[in-house]
């Protein structure tokens, strides 16, 4: 039967950050097939996957060993619990992410999404001083960045900074500490990055030696803040987080969800500066893009915290029903091979270079204020005015225009506001990766009304 997908789907879907009156007002594409770097809708329009598909894919869609990882698991079983009960897939995967992981993780806890991961990251830094110290502990409030973004469901809300997401579940949140996350081209202390002293990094050292007694623990997103627009840190900022919460004894957790898994150039953004946190969020790319799930990781003194007898009430009460699916950790232990089979890592530097040059060909044009780049993460800031760096209004959705001219050359991206997102599979053949940023530049012009 040859379904009417559009319509079947806005008469009955409702879409993820997605205001539906636009939605159901406008054409819509629906996917149906992919194809290495190529998503493929059900008029057979090919489009390059600019944002691997929010940020997940990493080899490319169809990927034999992956689809092939899952079909062998299906063989077996897709679904038993990890409630009580264990299954080959999800042991033999926590073994291959500790064997990556930054040294001194040592314990894996599953969940499914990367809100999730953070959760869990917070309840077990919570509920560690709890039992450390006793229930009354002062060490209860979490520090974050301005702007960050830590997912959605309402504790990683919390330690969420961006006010268009965020404002209205105010009063539904809990009470934390921030401070300001280093944005280089509107430097939050005034500072050109030619006269930068490195301030928010002091200022971050003096909140938490200000609150140390209180804080259980520092959330941040290592290297790059992505959400927020592709906000990167200067160097030494997360060295230095992890050398003042150590010195004051607050934990460090670092959301690595969209950094993890070669996306900054290394496995993970923490591995730039050699620092290892308390707690580490994974998601997006652990399965290669394919299924949902995420996991936090821990050290061995935290996983020690929770040990006592049972009536002691130590255990970490929490878990989700897919926990630890089968499934998605056979894709994910599929996903971790293929890092070391085909070099992914080595290979990756040269396309990196080759992104950053063909990059550069964007810094000239009239709108584009700042270009922002870590390793397969990309923000290109879009302004008004370059001069002052004045915005364009909210209303004008420049970022979203921009997107939609790109789609008439094929190319599939998603902006965050007026910060353009450039993040294609780690796969991507450098051919395509060319092509993907012309386009964006055209698109860039063509919107602009220059050419
Ligand atoms: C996407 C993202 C999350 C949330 O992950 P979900 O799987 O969408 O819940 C958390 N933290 C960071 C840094 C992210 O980019």
């Amino acid at each position: 039967m040859n379904k009417d997908h559009k319509s079947i789907d806005k008469k009955y879907l409702w879409h993820p950050f997605t205001q539906m009156k636009d939605w159901v007002e406008n054409d819509i594409i629906v996917i149906e097939r992919g194809e290495g770097s190529y998503l493929i809708d059900t008029e057979g329009k090919r489009y390059i996957d600019g944002v691997s598909s929010l940020w997940c894919n990493v080899h490319g869609h169809r990927k034999k060993e992956l689809d092939q990882a899952i079909s062998s698991q299906l063989d077996k079983i897709a679904h038993s619990t990890f409630l009580g009960l264990s299954n080959v897939p999800a042991v033999e995967l926590a073994e291959k992410l500790i064997a990556i992981a930054p040294r001194g993780l040592s314990r894996v806890f599953y969940s499914d999404s990367g809100a999730s991961a953070v959760e869990v990251a917070i309840k077990m830094a919570y509920q560690y001083w709890h039992q450390k110290e006793g229930k009354n502990t002062k060490k209860k409030k979490l520090l974050h960045l301005t702007n960050s973004y830590h997912g959605d469901t309402l504790g990683s809300v919390s330690v969420g900074g961006i006010e268009l997401f965020h404002k209205v579940y105010h009063s539904l949140l809990f009470d934390t500490i921030s401070t300001a996350a280093p944005y280089c081209y509107r430097c939050p202390f005034g500072k050109e990055e030619t006269a930068c002293g490195k301030e928010c990094i002091e200022a971050l050292r003096e909140k938490v030696k200000k609150h140390k007694n209180e804080l259980a623990a520092l959330v941040i997103e290592p290297v790059m803040l992505g959400a927020a627009g592709m906000l990167k840190q200067p160097e030494g900022f997360i060295t230095a987080a992890r050398e003042v919460t150590r010195e004051h004894n607050v934990l460090l957790i670092c959301d690595e969800v969209a950094t993890g898994f070669g996306r900054t150039g290394t496995m993970f953004a923490c591995d730039t500066e050699g620092i290892t946190p308390d707690l580490m969020a994974v998601g997006k790319g652990i399965t290669g893009g394919y299924l949902p799930l995420s996991a936090t990781l821990a050290t061995e003194e935290i996983f020690n915290g929770f040990l006592g007898e049972y009536e002691e009430l130590k255990t970490f009460y929490h878990g989700h029903t897919y926990s630890g699916n089968p499934l998605a950790a056979a894709v994910a232990c599929a996903n971790l091979d293929l890092f070391g089979k085909e070099k992914i890592l080595e290979t990756l530097r040269s396309k990196i270079e080759l992104m950053t040059k063909r990059l550069d060909t964007l810094k000239d044009l009239d709108h584009v204020g700042d270009i922002r780049q870590a390793g397969f993460m990309v923000g290109i800031e879009l302004v008004q005015d370059k001069r002052t760096k004045q915005n364009f209004p909210f209303e004008e959705r420049i970022g979203h225009n921009v997107i939609l001219k790109a789609r008439e050359r094929n190319v599939m991206i998603r902006p965050l506001g007026d910060v353009i997102i450039l993040m294609p599979p780690l796969s991507i053949e450098e051919a395509v990766l060319e092509e993907l940023i012309d386009v964006v530049k055209w698109a860039i012009e063509r919107v602009m009304g220059q050419g």
